[in-house]
């Protein structure tokens, strides 16, 4: 059972991840690819279910971040408080809304054409159902695997991409911010390792640039292209 509980565990904090970064980061904010519309709506459906966050909010103030990177106008740079965001961005916005300034204006001019879908409606509501899956699954232990997998997807995810991808590692291009790339193998956070490679050039599916980086999103990406699944752009 512990092994199993295990295995549930690493590929749930796996899937969640691979949501976060390819539908919502490369799809929904950048628009990297085009997607057929039946794979589209599975995967805002496994986003919903394993990851959840107000999809708009995240969208626009994602995509004023990368316009003001690290400036004073930046809505989220570990520059100007790194442990706060830190801490903000462990927690699950399961227990706390992703609350980040945003001005009708922002809302106008990074998330105008974007219409609020059932996620900005029910946005706890698919975590909920994942932990009535897993509570039936495991019983009351259901619990700490759900608080494990929040936590885990959050640190792989919205810690790397705003946190630690402007903080640690190593740069490839001399960018007017602080971005940085943590690791070159992109495995754990499924590419998004490679954060100043993605800020040189966010519309680039590969977040991979020189011969020794890896980005598993992107072979992922290249499975669904072949399957004629996704078109690059
Ligand atoms: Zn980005
Ligand atoms: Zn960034």
């Amino acid at each position: 059972m512990l092994i199993f509980a295990t295995m549930y565990t690493l590929v749930t904090i796996h899937l969640g991840v691979v949501l976060a970064s390819l539908y919502m980061h490369r799809y929904m904010i950048h628009r990297q690819y085009n997607v057929n519309p039946y794979v589209e709506s599975i995967m805002k459906f496994g986003y919903w279910f394993l990851f959840e966050t107000v999809s708009k909010e995240f969208i626009v103030q994602h995509r004023k971040h990368h316009e003001f990177s690290d400036s004073t106008v930046d809505p989220h740079s570990p520059r100007f408080g790194y442990w706060s965001l830190l801490k903000c961005c462990l927690i699950p916005g399961f227990f706390r809304s992703y609350k980040i300034e945003l001005s009708e204006f922002d809302y106008n001019r990074y998330g105008g054409s974007i219409k609020p879908s059932f996620i900005d409606r029910y946005p706890r509501l698919g975590v909920s159902l994942f932990l009535a899956l897993t509570v039936s699954i495991f019983g009351w232990y259901g619990i700490i695997i759900w608080l494990v997998h929040l936590f885990a997807v959050n640190f792989l995810t919205i810690a790397t991409i705003t946190v630690f991808g402007h903080a640690h590692g190593y740069k490839n291009v001399n960018l007017n911010d602080y971005t940085t790339n943590l690791m070159p193998i992109g495995i754990l956070c499924v590419g998004e390792e490679l954060h100043n490679n993605h800020h040189y050039d966010s519309k680039r599916c590969n977040f991979a640039l020189k011969q020794n980086e890896f980005d598993l999103g992107f072979q992922y990406l290249r499975v669904l292209n072949k399957l004629n699944l996704i078109q690059f752009k």
